[in-house]
């Protein structure tokens, strides 16, 4: 994967750190969040509410439907009370289609673009170009390798992070179609128990962003606890798709985390050793 690097000030350094470690703010309780949710009609009101509250920089969700966009709101509202920092890490939220949009924006120097993100007094234009650039080769690449399914997550030097979403309303028959694929990839084993829905692909990504938040798969401790599990252990215990690397092991334990009622040894214990990280830091 290419990544971003350049050389910036020290004044430039602590606001991308400050940027990097922001934490959302909790000013009701999250049942308020899903009434208010719940009570909205429109995509629109949806990205109103996600503005107001600060769920992430940028959220678009002209794309969906309403259903589709209430399930995405409720995902972040339940992911984001439980870790607030991971806001830090969701820049973009919405389509596939309306990321890479943003990436040409960006690329091309846009100043609307670059203080939505708020990079203005990170990044000079040349940057920032460089930036959407590179963000656009990083979909390309991923796009064209991952069975890029119903949520992704796009790691963009923590700045132009996306979180996506497929937005293909999933009515009638395309509902049933990608149920049945969820289904059969759990009982097959390829994905953990409990997780056969749209929101556990959606926490799957979550683990990624957690993840990173948490700096685990990147630090030498984190690796090594996870050697603790044989290959074995994980393909059983946990996923055949776990066994891709580090990275998706730590997703997919995540994901059963939320999604299975009682998550399995491997999912209970990775997903604690997050939770301990994420509380010390
Ligand atoms: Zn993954």
């Amino acid at each position: 994967m290419k990544r971003f690097e350049i050389e910036l000030s020290d004044a430039q350094n602590r606001m991308l750190i400050a940027r990097l470690n922001r934490e959302f703010y909790k000013r009701c309780s999250p049942e308020a969040f899903y009434c208010k949710i719940d009570g909205a009609t429109t995509v629109r009101e949806l990205e109103a509410i996600a503005k107001k509250y600060g769920f992430c920089d940028i959220i678009d969700f002209s794309a969906f439907s309403p259903y589709s966009a209430k399930k995405i709101m409720r995902i972040l509202t339940k992911a984001l009370y439980r870790f607030p920092r991971i806001v830090g890490r969701i820049n973009y939220v919405g389509s596939y289609k309306g990321y890479e949009e943003l990436l040409r924006k960006l690329g091309e120097g846009d100043p609307e673009c670059v203080r939505a993100l708020g990079l203005q007094h990170i990044f000079s234009t040349e940057n920032a170009r460089e930036l959407g650039a590179l963000g656009l080769e990083i979909c390309k690449e991923l796009w064209a390798c991952a069975d890029v399914s119903l949520a992704a997550f796009v790691h963009l030097a923590g700045c132009c992070n996306g979180f996506l979403f497929d937005s293909t309303d999933y009515k009638d028959y395309a509902y049933f179609d990608t149920i049945a694929t969820l289904r059969r990839n759990e009982q097959s084993g390829f994905h953990p128990k409990g997780c056969n829905t749209f929101e556990s692909v959606a926490y799957h990504e979550i683990g990624h962003i957690l993840d990173a938040v948490c700096n685990f798969t990147s630090s030498e401790a984190g690796k090594k606890f996870l050697e603790r599990y044989s290959s074995e252990e994980v393909e059983s215990g946990l996923s055949r798709y776990a066994l891709t690397s580090p990275d998706e092991l730590v997703a997919e334990a995540v994901s059963e985390a939320f999604s299975n009622s009682a998550p399995r040894k491997i999912a209970s214990e990775v997903f604690a050793k997050l939770c301990e990280i994420y509380q010390n830091n």
